[in-house]
Formats: structure tokens, C-alpha cells, sequence
């Protein structure tokens, strides 16, 4: 941020009094501008043990495969944003389940929040943000070619809990290009 979103003065960067942080202060009016991070929401959504997996039309990462994600709006739950974006990315109707993996990507200041989900009737499409879509065995991944970390480490905790017949939610933290997987929340 350079400008005030209240009055269009420039802001500046200061540790407010009273804060521990530095903020986006403005010059004119003196209001305090914070910055958090922003959530990711999605599905590992499943039909008859295969996976929906769509490639990016859009960048960044585009022509990757990914599980329909996409930013929370404001006034939506975690779950139905998950669900919205398997509308919007693979024209799917998703019943979403259990709470899959959360990954806090410092580096963009990002949460991801993945769940586990289930095709209501099988059936799916390509939606505007995607290039092509399709159902995957675990054999069948593209591991080389999935566009984020996050989504690797969701459907990777996936199948490992599908085949140890559980569901967990497991918690890891990405601060750069990878992954570090750490096991924080597992129960
Ligand atoms: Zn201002």
C-alpha cells in the first residue's frame, strides 16, 4: 500500500504507539492501515477413489495442476468457498468433509486451507480459470507438475490417511519454494 485508502495521501511505514509492529500509517489523516494474511480455501475432491484435478489457464503457475482453490471472500464460510471453487474452477458440485491440511505459506503471506470433499453425482467440467480437467488415480498424479507446494502437501496427507483409513488435519509451514513438512496437529 501507498496511499491511503481513506484520503489518498501517501502512507508511511511506522510502528504506531501502542504497537510492536511497523504498519501503513498515513500522512494526512493518521489512519492505521493493517496488512494481514490472506486464506486460500480448497477441496481434495474425490468420485469412486479418483481424484479432480484441473490445470491453470491462469497465472501464476499456469498450465500446473492444482485442486479447485481459490481466495475466501468476505462473509463466506471456509466451507462454502471451498465449495464455490470447485463450482467456478471445475464446474463440480462438492459436498465438503473433514478438515484436510492447513499450510501457512510465510513467504506470501498466505494461509491455505485444504479439506477433503466428495463429487455429489461425478460429474465436472472446465471452468474459465482452468485449461482441462479430469479424475486421477493416486498411480495417475502428476507429482512433477502440481502448481503449489500446498496443494502437494494436501494430497499427499490425502492418500496417506486414505490408506491408513483415517482423516487427520495435518499443519505444515512453507516459507519458501518447498515445503517443510512438520506434523504440528496430527491427531
Ligand atoms: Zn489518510
Amino acid at each position: 500500500m501507498k496511499f491511503c485508502s481513506d484520503c489518498g495521501q501517501p502512507v508511511e511505514r511506522r510502528i504506531p504507539p501502542g504497537d510492536n509492529l511497523p504498519r501503513a500509517v498515513c500522512t494526512a489523516c493518521g489512519a492505521v492501515h493493517y496488512e494481514n494474511p490472506r486464506v486460500v480455501v480448497g477441496c481434495v475432491p474425490e468420485w469412486q477413489g479418483r481424484i479432480l484435478l484441473c490445470s491453470r489457464a491462469i497465472m501464476p503457475r499456469r498450465g500446473y495442476w492444482t485442486t479447485p482453490a481459490g481466495f475466501l471472500e468476505n462473509g463466506e464460510s471456509l466451507q462454502a468457498a471451498a465449495a464455490r471453487e470447485a463450482l467456478e474452477e471445475a464446474e463440480a458440485r462438492v459436498e465438503i468433509g473433514s478438515l484436510l491440511a492447513v499450510t501457512h505459506v510465510l513467504h506470501a503471506a498466505q494461509v491455505h486451507v485444504m479439506f477433503r470433499g466428495r463429487l455429489l453425482d461425478g460429474r465436472f467440467g472446465v471452468g474459465a480459470e482452468s485449461l482441462e480437467s479430469g479424475l486421477y488415480e493416486e498411480s495417475a498424479i502428476p507429482w512433477d507438475d502440481i502448481a503449489f507446494p500446498s496443494i502437494t502437501f494436501a494430497l499427499r496427507s490425502f492418500f496417506e490417511d486414505r490408506s491408513a483409513e483415517w482423516e487427520r488435519c495435518t499443519t505444515t509451514i512453507s516459507s519458501g519454494q518447498f515445503a517443510t513438512e512438520s506434523s504440528l496437529n496430527r491427531h
